[in-house]
């Protein structure tokens, strides 16, 4: 699109760049400087990419292609459908799959060579059977359940795998796995416990690598690193602790039209059951956006849209497919049908907006996500709308 362009709705535009509903911009150069940024930061070995869950919400294959290629090797997925989506566009990657066996045969990572993060001793028998029987050696990670209480061997399992040597004897190990379960609070006691117990089960245990830093663990400094890391967030701009993580940016920018402009005198109802009574005449943008766009209903109460750097609070609630916002106070002129505004983004970021409304950043990200169409740039959107 040309930069020189008029404003969006500018009658000269193709019709193809008129934007009719949320568009979710993800940029591919942000997410490969924030895992640059990480990696100056990070003193083990491995600087791995989480990008589980459709890469939490962001689309899988562009945003593994681009890590690729910026020279990132290592990739944790959640099963076996993910790491053939990875292997698509990585070429020769080493691939975890976080899961576990997640309910598929063992044979089927012996053939792919995912490396399952095994979640339970028994799934850690059922491989030793299988690799035992297979002439390729069999890689596997173990997790270690030192709080999380989600997946993993527990100090039971542990003691026992400790004597039954030979059950390991059949794999390539490539590394003892646990996660925090308090990687939001880095002054949790809870974390120095988990810590603590990692080392004294690994310690009975054959030598590995170990991998227990997400995100924020880089950022509580050299003791969390270990050998392999794996960061999610972080790659996203993502902010996922109470204290500040320097360094990140956002790599996504949320967007949606203006479809109808309209003024109502002092005192109108707007919104299903009259949600918001109007105090002052006021203008009023409706929006192509709601919540099977993946807002959750109560960003309406926080939260606002920016017409260039002028905030518009929401008003009337957000319905399935349409909010409206109180335009009044925005001298801009063009608040048109037609007209950009910016939902998400550096002005308003996911974890701000997370925190207001008291739930996880990640939870925000990969609903809208998967709620609205996304594409990808890299380097700068290329059209002035919102900005
Ligand atoms: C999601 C996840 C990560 C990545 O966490 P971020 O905080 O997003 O970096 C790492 N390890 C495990 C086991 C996970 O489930």
């Amino acid at each position: 699109m040309n930069k020189s362009s008029a404003t969006l709705h500018s009658a000269s535009r193709p019709a193809s760049a008129v934007q009719r509903g949320p568009l979710l911009d993800i940029d591919l150069s942000a997410i490969r400087a924030n895992y640059s940024s990480m990696r100056v930061r990070y003193g083990g070995r491995d600087l791995s990419a989480v990008l589980k869950s459709d890469s939490y919400g962001l689309g899988l294959e562009p945003i593994a292609r681009s890590l690729g290629a910026a020279g990132c090797t290592t990739f944790w997925v959640n099963d076996l459908e993910e790491a053939a989506r990875l292997r698509s566009v990585v070429p020769d990657p080493t691939v975890y799959a976080l899961f576990g066996l997640g309910l598929h045969d063992p044979e089927d990572f012996v053939e792919t060579g995912v490396i399952p993060v095994l979640a339970s001793l028994d799934e850690l028998v059922q491989c030793s059977r299988a690799a035992a029987r297979s002439s390729r050696r069999m890689r596997v990670a173990v997790q270690l359940d030192t709080g999380l209480g989600r997946l993993g061997l527990n100090r039971a399992d542990v003691a026992l795998l400790s004597e039954q040597g030979e059950l390991l004897a059949p794999f390539e190990l490539s590394c003892w796995v646990s996660h925090l379960a308090a990687f939001d609070l880095p002054d949790d006691p809870m974390n120095r416990l988990q810590r603590q117990m990692l080392l004294d089960w690994t310690s009975l245990l054959p030598k590995a690598p170990i991998s227990l830093a997400s995100s924020s663990g880089i950022f509580m400094g050299s003791d969390w690193h270990f050998d392999i890391a794996r960061i999610g967030s972080a790659l996203f701009g993502v902010q996922t602790s109470t204290r500040w993580q320097e360094g990140l940016q956002p790599c996504y920018r949320l967007t949606a039209p203006v479809l109808r402009v309209a003024t109502f005198p002092a005192g109108s109802r707007v919104g299903y059951r009259g949600a918001s009574e109007l105090e002052r005449t006021s203008r009023i943008a409706t929006l192509a956006l709601g919540y099977s766009n993946g807002l959750p209903r109560d960003f309406a109460k926080q939260a606002r849209v920016y017409l260039n750097d002028v905030p518009a609070p929401f008003v009337g609630g957000i319905s399935m497919n349409l909010s409206m916002v109180d335009v009044t106070d925005v001298s801009d002129p063009d608040v048109v049908p037609g007209r950009v505004v910016e939902v998400l983004g550096p002005r308003q970021t996911v974890d701000a907006v997370a925190s207001e409304l008291d739930c996880a950043p990640n939870l925000l990200l990969t609903q809208i996500g998967s709620g609205c169409r996304r594409r990808y740039l890299d380097g700068a959107p290329d059209d002035g709308a919102a900005r």
